[in-house]
């Protein structure tokens, strides 16, 4: 601690890679976890600064130093690594936050709210948009990142008292999501089951006012299956257990989830670290302070239409009633299929399971659908009208890879998801390294890495790619079938080299698969898709005539027009990827990664193999070495000259000529070798981390 102070004292120079000293105010000098925790216990804070080269095995021993340190937080240059604590941890306090305010990146130890600052800071300096995109596997904690940076945000911007409403939505805007769009998973008690895309606006002061949401494809399989251990999404155990008597009354509803075939597949409607009964308040304040009238909470308005004689269960006369729709026409559209037969149209009879499975295919539609609505609803409440310009910063925060036993559509759609968004960090990571070695007029020879840009085209391409063979074969509705669409895979993409082929997979397992399969080599792995169908519905006419207004928005007529041509739900998913895309590509990017530490939710377990994978296919090696392979560090003169200034009696303790020339004479001094460093025009690149680390330790001596 001594030694410390006099330091501090001597030259006021904040140690931030061997040391935890903060500075909080000018005069104020905390020490924070304990000064002089030496190196060798808590590893480097910043992976580019691991001495000899960077190896697989010191890669991960640094993250479990850190790890057992409760240091979570690692970066790799700006990019910053998270492994998920599963324990409260005291460092997302206002005075931390307080901490990281207006300070230097590299300054302090690496934090979420370095990054969150960072963004801010420069968006308000230059004035451009940024987005700070957040991925890891399922559990990895995304969205905890993702809520602490809006917190964050929350806390630390300027507001006024008109602007507090608009914070409070921006906030509360989180818990109605979540309700909706989270549920109990077998790896995330809190899994969202949607990808989400928000854009913050800032106006000229850098104040919050107002924001955006985009969703992307919910998982509505959810709303009608569970696997066991699972649950359906948050709100239906949120207001049977918390909902008004009166409310649960006029809804026909019973407390009792056992009730419901679509709550208790998975059984264990009741979940140990959720509080349902109190998630239900947070919610319903959320409601009304997102805007929601009482007409959008309640749909009392609509009538029934039960008026057939028909004696129907209590349960079928609350849904007509919910749904606004006529019971004969519900009837006929839930057990019928029409079928086209010499340019007329015959209703012929499903069999059970068939019927079973549109009245699934119904309740999915309404969720889904419903879902839009409420994020549209919400968007509502955050716009800004005013027209003058403002700045964003978008949080995103997508479902991570996923494998499950049985992949369907749903997590095709999520791991392509995840390729484009992996493409998109190789090629801006790469990209703004090139840019930058070239405007600081610095040569460099760009190191191999593998593209997954091979990957997304055989997804997406056109004519060739699997989306458009499922178009086609989606288009010809009776003669299509699953088999017929593996077929036409095998035939179009079957030798691509991220296809496995079925006569491949035969020989690798020595078992056959299903023929309802197909695999995908992805990135981050081997997956097998099942390709069961989920076809077009006929009750889709009998929505859109609805009385409910919301299931009216919901179900447009105008979706109907057989003139235009239908987008299949692979394409409008390829789509609004595509549009995501192109809106990150127009900002700057932050990346965090989330590493989730085990497969049992528990605090302190560091599970290397799991660990490795995600190092692994999260890219995390390539990263460090593309970043090394250029300059491992680079400062911007005038910062460089700050922080070393001791170091050289020419420039301490003031240089007054200009900063690059302050930093020549200093790293003379010092004695770097050519070989060590470049000078750019704004900034010192420093190739080794050794050399950085030497400079780092003079003030040792
Ligand atoms: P999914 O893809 O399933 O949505 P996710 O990556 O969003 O997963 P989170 O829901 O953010 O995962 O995190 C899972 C759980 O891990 C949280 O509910 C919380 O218990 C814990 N957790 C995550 N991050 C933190 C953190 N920084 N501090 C303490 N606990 C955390
Ligand atoms: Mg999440």
């Amino acid at each position: 601690v001594l030694i410390d102070v006099k330091l501090l004292t001597l030259g006021k120079v904040l140690k931030t890679h061997w040391y935890y000293l903060y500075q909080v105010e000018d005069n104020t000098d905390i020490i924070m976890e304990g000064a002089l925790i030496a190196r060798d216990r808590v590893g480097v804070q910043d992976f580019v600064l691991l001495d000899s080269h960077t190896s697989e095995a010191a890669f991960l021993n640094n993250l479990r130093k850190r790890y057992q340190e409760n240091l979570i937080y690692t970066y790799i240059g700006t990019l910053l690594v998270s492994v998920n604590p599963y324990k409260e941890l005291d460092i997302y306090t206002v005075t931390q936050m307080q901490l990281y305010r207006g300070v230097n990146f590299f300054e302090l130890p690496p934090h979420l709210y370095a990054i969150a600052d960072n963004a801010y800071r420069v968006m308000c300096s230059e004035y451009n948009n940024h987005f700070i995109l957040i991925s890891g596997e399922s559990g990895a904690g995304k969205t905890e990142a993702s809520k602490k940076i809006l917190q964050y945000y929350a806390v630390t911007c300027p507001t006024t008292e008109q602007l507090q409403v608009v914070r409070d939505r921006l906030l509360l805007s989180n818990p109605v999501l979540e309700a909706f769009g989270n549920a109990k998973t077998l790896r995330n008690d809190n899994s969202s089951r949607f990808g989400k895309y928000m854009d913050i606006q800032f106006d000229f002061k850098g104040a919050p006012v107002g924001g955006h949401i985009l969703s992307y494809l919910i998982e509505k399989s959810r709303v009608v299956h569970q696997n066991h251990g699972e649950r359906n999404f948050h709100i239906f155990y949120q207001l049977l257990e918390g909902g008004e008597k009166d409310l649960l009354c006029w809804l026909g509803l019973e407390r009792n989830p056992q009730k419901y075939a679509y709550l208790v597949q998975g059984r264990c409607a009741k979940v140990f670290s959720i509080n349902d009964k109190n998630d239900w308040k947070i919610v319903r304040k959320a409601f009304s302070i997102i805007d929601f009238t009482e007409k959008d909470l309640e749909v009392r308005k609509s009538k029934a239409h039960p008026s057939d004689g028909k004696l129907i269960t209590q349960a079928v006369f609350v849904s007509l009633q919910l749904l606004g729709v006529h019971l004969s026409i519900l009837q006929e559209a839930l057990t019928h299929r029409k079928i086209e037969a010499r340019s007329e149209e015959v209703l012929s009879p499903l069999n059970v399971d068939l019927a079973f499975y549109a009245r699934d295919a119904v309740a999915k539609a309404i969720y889904g659908r419903t879902f839009t609505w409420l994020v549209n609803k919400i968007n509502g409440s955050l716009a800004n009208k005013d027209s003058t310009r403002k700045t964003v910063i978008g949080l995103l925060d997508i479902y991570g890879f996923e494998v499950l036993d049985t992949n369907s559509f749903e997590q095709f759609c999520i791991n392509y998801c995840n390729e484009k968004l992996q493409q998109l960090l190789i090629e801006m990571t790469l990209k703004a390294e090139q840019e930058e070695y070239e405007m600081e007029g610095i040569e460099w020879e760009p190191i191999p890495y593998f593209n997954n840009k091979i990957i997304c085209d055989l997804v997406e391409q056109k004519h060739k790619g699997i989306i458009s063979i499922l178009d086609e074969e989606c288009l010809r509705p009776g003669e299509a079938t699953d088999l017929s669409f593996l077929e036409k895979l095998e035939e179009k993409v079957g030798d691509h080299a991220h296809f496995v082929t079925r006569k491949l997979a035969d020989q690798k397992t020595r078992k056959s698969i299903d023929w309802v399969d197909f695999r995908l080599l992805h990135y981050a792995g081997e997956v097998t898709y099942c390709a069961v169908g989920d076809f077009s519905l006929m009750v889709f006419q009998v929505l859109c005539n609805s009385k409910n207004g919301i299931v009216r928005d919901c179900f447009l007529l105008s979706e109907l027009d057989s003139r235009r041509r239908p987008e299949t739900v692979a394409t409008q998913f390829k789509n609004s990827l595509m549009s995501l895309i192109e809106i990150l590509m127009s900002k700057e990017p932050s990346y965090i990664r989330c590493i989730k530490p085990n497969e049992n939710k528990e605090p302190g377990k560091f599970d290397d193999c799991l660990i490795r994978h995600q190092v692994k296919y999260l890219g995390l090696m390539e990263h460090l070495r593309v970043r090394r392979a250029g300059f491992a560090y680079r400062r911007k003169y005038e910062h460089f000259l700050r922080r070393y200034k001791s170091l050289c009696p020419a420039t301490w303790p003031h240089w007054h000529g200009p900063a690059a020339e302050g930093v020549e004479r200093l790293i003379k001094h010092i004695g770097y070798k050519p070989e060590e460093y470049k000078l750019g025009r704004t900034k010192i690149f420093i190739r080794f981390p050794k050399t950085l680390f030497a400079t780092e330790d003079a003030f040792e001596i």
